[in-house]
């Protein structure tokens, strides 16, 4: 008897484990690269003798012959931006050579024989990063004719183009890899990403993460319909930030003319030179029909209802991971949302750092919701089926990839991985440590961390307590919509 106990007890732990561990392999039917868990480690070691740079992540190598990168802003008297530079011809992109040495069976040096060699284009990108001293990139893979040639970059679905992203803000240096990994764990899609270290005219940059941008590709990232050409349609994303430079790709929108968005549409795909004014007129209407549908009378019946026109899974899954991560630039800055011909809206996470705890202390109180206070999700909200799907996902989730357990171990693996990477980063940029450099980063000035160690103490101590609050009061945002709070909008 006493045996038979223990045989089912083992067979039900048996059980359970493998229930547990399905629960988390189900959702990721695109079998997600997590660099950290498959790559070179730093316990590999090298024969050389240390004479140069010697790295087990990726290196990459990007040569100017001298030039100044386009892409600095510009600013007048009073520190109002009033342009980027452009280089010497006037371009927003400067020509330019790209080494990459990523092979895995060996540390990597600058004298190495690269893995890829190419042509580039090459800008500054970001917003406020953009004023930051290390600077992020955005890179064009071309032949030597100028046009864009796609390259599989360490491993990553071969696209010309690329963003090269340097955490500074972000001290502990892992947020954007790890959030957008987990993320594409359970979401169908969150741009690929890989660490490397960067030298840029011989001068070593410190730690990057090579970034897929949000946009479409030959049987890759978005995998939307290109555009059909004689015809306005293709697949398509926009972006819901400060603008694009270029003009034409900036749309007005329902929510923009109702003042109910004050932020600026913009089209990121197609690009400005495969986009026609009848694209561009029909990508804006496509849109602000849907928007107008979300904020009638009429949202949620069946003539008209948005989970007609949203992936409510997609909508549902980036509200949690935003609210979790309290990620609130998500709803108004750097949100990107794309659609297929035929298909329904789906929401891409991007940025994620200035989340858990690293931005100004009024949005980064772990202690409320703020998500149901931006644009689609203030209407959302009102509709009880789609808060109810919050929280029945958040629960869900909670028992995987946003455990205390999974974040705990990925934060300690991917730190692991990184290695000696971290040191030699803040060799170049531990002046960020420096209260000095506090008036050009977080206000007031005790937002600023003094260590990598207090940066990564911060992020986990962020995620106990926000998780344990959420667990709490998850129930709450049923309050958004009650009876009592959206009457005038419910039949
Ligand atoms: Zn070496």
């Amino acid at each position: 008897m006493k045996y038979r106990l223990v045989g089912i007890m083992a067979m039900a732990i048996m059980l359970f484990t493998a229930c547990a561990a399905s629960a988390l392999n189900s959702d990721n039917p695109k079998n997600r690269i997590h660099q950290h868990q498959i790559a070179r480690q730093p316990e590999a070691g090298c024969s050389c003798n240390g004479e140069e740079l010697c790295t087990h992540l990726p290196l990459v190598i990007i040569e100017t012959e001298g030039q100044e990168i386009p892409g600095e802003p510009i600013t007048d008297e009073n520190r109002e931006e009033i342009g980027i530079t452009t280089t010497a011809e006037g371009e927003k992109m400067l020509a330019a050579q790209i080494s990459i040495m990523s092979t895995d069976d060996r540390n990597h040096h600058p004298s190495d024989e690269p893995d890829v060699e190419s042509d580039i284009l090459i800008s500054i990108r970001g917003n406020s990063s953009r004023y930051f001293n290390k600077k992020g990139y955005l890179i064009r893979f071309t032949d030597d004719q100028r046009n864009y040639q796609a390259k599989e970059v360490m491993g990553m679905a071969p696209h010309y183009e690329w963003a090269l992203h340097g955490p500074y803000l972000d001290k502990s240096l892992i947020r954007n890899y790890m959030w957008y990994n987990i993320a594409g764990e359970f979401m169908d899609y969150a741009p690929n990403v890989r660490f490397c270290e960067v030298i840029v005219n011989g001068d070593y940059q410190g730690l990057y993460v090579m970034t897929e941008t949000i946009t479409n590709g030959e049987d890759c990232r978005l995998n939307i319909s290109e555009p059909i050409e004689g015809t306005a349609n293709t697949g398509y994303v926009v972006r819901l930030d400060r603008g694009s430079r270029t003009p034409m790709k900036n749309i007005e929108t329902f929510t923009n003319y109702a003042l109910r968005n004050y932020q600026t549409f913009n089209i990121e795909y197609p690009r400005s030179g495969d986009l026609t004014p009848e694209m561009i007129q029909t990508i804006a209407q496509d849109f602000s029909d849907f928007e107008k549908s979300l904020y009638s009378y009429d949202y949620d019946t069946d003539d008209y209802g948005y989970y007609h026109d949203i992936d409510v899974q997609s909508f549902v899954d980036y509200f949690i991971l935003n609210e979790f991560t309290s990620n609130y630039d998500a709803g108004w800055l750097s949100t990107y949302l794309y659609r297929d011909i035929g298909g329904k809206y789906r929401l891409v996470v991007w940025d994620f750092n200035s989340n858990c705890d690293n931005y100004r202390a009024y949005a980064s109180d772990p202690r409320r919701f703020e998500m149901q206070h931006n644009v689609w999700f203030y209407m959302l909200m009102k509709d009880e089926y789609f808060t109810d799907q919050i929280i029945r996902r958040y629960g869900e989730l909670r028992e995987s990839y946003l455990s205390d357990e999974y974040l705990n171990r990925y934060i300690e693996d991917v730190l692991a991985y990184l290695g000696d990477a971290v040191d030699r980063n803040f060799e170049v940029w531990g002046n960020t440590f420096d209260p000095e450099m506090d008036r050009f980063l977080l206000q007031p000035a005790q937002r600023n961390l003094r260590s990598h160690e207090e940066a990564v103490r911060q992020l986990k101590q962020f995620i106990k307590v926000r998780g344990a609050w959420m667990d709490e009061n998850i129930e709450v945002i049923r309050q958004y919509s009650h009876e009592s709070k959206n009457k005038k909008f419910n039949h």
